[in-house]
């Protein structure tokens, strides 16, 4: 019989009584990747470098890159059985089957002077023989560093050990590593220390990678996954073609440390290492898994592939992970491996760990140890929460579509060249809009309303409408809204729309049928959202709308006859109308004030008049939110917004459509139900009603927080 790779054909006869044949023995190692062990680099003299005491607070409150930062995270991987414990006091214990020990050894000036400026490491190495007192000056004056005479030697010591904690990695001695170490690094620059860091350890080591080992590795990714933007790295490699560098940081508009413009997504490198830095600031804190998941596999992933590195070095600060004081983010263990496992699959798994930050010595533990799980080779933890907010979109979409001039994997579904001029191009916004005033002339007879001042006029051109005759109207329902939802499927390769897949969603137009049904006056104010004049750039549209209503209820709205005001706001339209509603009197004419505000603001109403004001709103309003609003999240405490927002109700609706749609019938009744008892008290109130009203229709009748509508005060 025939038997090939030691199994039998199926056409074979029964082997029933044949001798037993074994497989051939391998000729080489079949994993040979597998078989190699994690690498671990610590050492307990690290600790060494620690702060000054000068005063108490050093005791109560400690800095936060507290020299146990290391031995926390050493003490969690040997505690998990990751390295031998005997006491897990120190580097000679480390060992075991599934990880090797990296000695730390003192990085020399040669290394060390491959990144820094000589004058850099001369001064480093003067703070080993420093006084106390110059020590601490020297701290004082420093950008967030501090010194003693330890310090020298553990700069040099953590930096040497990244150093061949790469080299490990690099020969193949181990299959991927972490470097347990501190000072940490990223934040030095070629030229001065900075942000707890004194040499920059994952620079260093990339630089001394490139100059000996050409061969194997031309091309090093550093990310950087740290809190803060890695200024110093970014630096060292901002000309370097075959360094990429990328950060995923808070960047808080520059605000967040190191603060500046450096981090900003529109820092790409330059001359030849343009479009080698990849930025990924985030404006804010309380970013969690699912936004750097989404991160990762929208921009991180795509544009490293892309790249192809030869090794990978992860300059890995925990301080995005929750409990952190300074990051204030929710990065778990979980995501942490998820992210080494995506890591892992680039440069044939060839990956350098290396600490950065991270100030909570529970959550650096933790989240070294979901790392290194990965590393040695075991599955991430199963994700809770893959759901990245708004924020993080539109943080990646800006940085995706500034890349795509450097990486063809960005350029899909982005527009990437520029618009021609006017008249050739023009914005849908003031097509869509062209097309509603049409629509409600067509439907309802509805015109321009004129307004005569220069600036409103030039943003608001065709913005405001009215009804023929509505200032003889005894009921008006002013409508202020922000330009409708257009809802498309982009083509995925080319990013272009087909207008045939486009939808313009317009609910507020059954507001308009309901007042038109029922008799009253319209004035429908459209604010767009983005203005369109060039002129009117940096002027606010939010304050430009607060002086078209203004301008509308002193030139149009206050002087007709109208009994009763309805006013309608839909999305941050709102904070029109609930601008002049503070900041006219209103309260004897107007009997409704809604406001749909979805997930947008709810703008409070300010007091101008009296204090009273607060009162009235509180109970002549109807704001309706979102279910997803971010002001019924439990971190805002899930309490009822204070009055000055108005009678602020959560809804089960998602999109403004669906609030317009669903909450249709209830915004009627209320508006009605105040709009019919105003009505039959008038009839009551006969005489006295119209005295209020001829003295109430000058300001300074209405003083003292005299409230002289019964609507106002039911
Ligand atoms: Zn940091």
């Amino acid at each position: 019989m025939v038997i090939t790779n030691g199994i039998a054909p199926t056409s074979a006869p029964s082997t029933v009584g044949t001798p037993t044949i074994s497989p051939p023995p391998p000729i080489t190692d079949p994993l040979p990747y597998v078989s190699l062990k994690t690498g671990l680099c610590y050492d307990v003299r690290m600790r060494y470098h620690a702060k000054i005491v000068t005063n108490a607070y050093d005791y109560t409150d400690p800095h936060p890159e507290d020299p146990r930062r290391v031995y926390r995270i050493y003490k969690a991987l040997a505690e998990a059985g990751l390295v031998d414990m005997k006491g897990a006091s120190g580097a000679e214990h480390i060992g075991g089957k599934l990880m090797q020990h990296i000695p730390a050894r003192e990085a020399t000036k040669e290394e060390v002077t491959l990144v820094h400026e000589i004058k850099h490491w001369d001064f480093i190495e003067r703070t080993a023989s420093m006084t106390q007192d110059e020590l601490v000056e020297e701290t004082d004056n420093g950008d967030s560093v501090y010194f003693n005479n330890e310090s020298w030697f553990c700069a040099k010591l953590s930096c040497g050990g990244v150093i061949d904690t790469c080299k490990a990695v690099v020969r193949g001695d181990v299959k991927n590593a972490i470097a347990v170490v501190r000072p940490p690094g990223h934040h030095a620059e070629p030229y001065k220390p900075a942000g707890f860091c004194m040499f920059n350890n994952v620079a260093v080591a990339s630089r001394v990678i490139l100059k000996e080992f050409p061969e194997q590795v031309k091309k090093i990714l550093i990310l950087d996954w740290d809190i803060h933007h890695g200024n110093g790295t970014q630096r060292a490699f901002y000309n370097d073609p075959n360094v990429l560098y990328i950060s995923l940081h808070r960047y808080d508009n520059g605000k967040f440390y190191p603060g500046g413009t450096f981090g900003n997504y529109d820092k790409v490198g330059e001359g030849p290492g343009e479009g080698r830095n990849v930025n990924i600031p985030w404006p804010c804190g309380g970013m969690g898994d699912g936004d750097y998941i989404y991160a990762f596999q929208r921009t991180v992933m795509p544009i490293a592939e892309e790249f192809g590195p030869d090794l990978v070095i992860l300059s890995s600060g925990f301080d995005a992970a929750p409990g952190d004081e300074l990051g204030e983010c929710f990065v778990s263990p979980a995501a942490y491996g998820h992210m080494t496992h995506m890591l892992k699959s680039l440069a044939h798994g060839k990956l350098a760990v290396v600490l950065e930050g991270g100030y909570n010595l529970d959550s650096i533990a933790t989240s070294a140890l979901g790392v290194t799980k990965v590393l040695i080779g075991d599955a991430p933890i199963p994700l809770t929460n893959v759901y990245a907010r708004p924020e993080a979109v539109q943080t990646v979409d800006k940085v995706s579509r500034t890349q795509a001039r450097f990486w063809k994997c960005m350029k899909i579904g982005h527009m990437i060249h520029d618009l021609p001029e006017a008249p050739a191009v023009e914005r849908l916004q003031d097509i869509i809009r062209r097309y509603q005033a049409s629509q409600l002339f067509a439907h309802f007879s509805m015109t321009k309303l004129p307004i005569f001042r220069d600036r409103i006029s030039r943003s608001f051109e065709d913005q405001v409408l009215c009804t023929p005759g509505f200032q003889s109207a005894k009921t008006v329902v002013v409508i202020v809204h922000d330009p409708p939802d257009v809802w498309t499927e982009p083509d995925p390769v080319t990013g272009q729309i087909s207008l045939h897949d486009t939808f313009v969603m317009d609910a507020e137009i059954k507001y308009i049928q309901w007042a038109h049904q029922k008799g009253y006056g319209v004035v429908d104010i459209n604010a767009p959202a983005v203005f369109t004049d060039q002129e009117d750039e940096g002027y606010n549209v939010q304050a430009a709308l607060q002086d078209l209503c203004l301008y509308v209820w002193d030139n149009y709205l206050d002087l007709s006859d109208a009994r009763n005001f309805v006013f309608v706001g839909v999305g941050e339209a709102c904070g029109g109308h609930v601008y002049l509603l503070g900041h006219r009197e209103v309260r004897e004419r107007v009997r409704a004030a809604i406001a749909f505000a979805g997930a947008k603001t709810v703008f409070p109403i300010v007091p101008i008049m009296d204090e009273f004001i607060t009162d009235w709103y509180y109970k002549n309003s109807l704001v309706l939110t979102s279910s997803n609003h971010p002001m019924w999240e439990q971190s805002n405490g899930g309490k009822n917004p204070r009055k000055k927002y108005g009678n602020v109700q959560k809804t089960e609706y998602e999109t403004m459509n669906e609030l317009l749609i669903g909450k249709y019938s209830d915004v009627i009744a209320f508006a009605e139900e105040d709009i019919e008892e105003s009505s039959s008290e008038e009839e009551d109130a006969g005489p006295d009603r119209k005295r209020l009203k001829n003295d109430g229709s000058s300001d300074e009748g209405l003083v003292d927080g005299v409230i002289p509508t019964s609507a106002a005060i039911m």
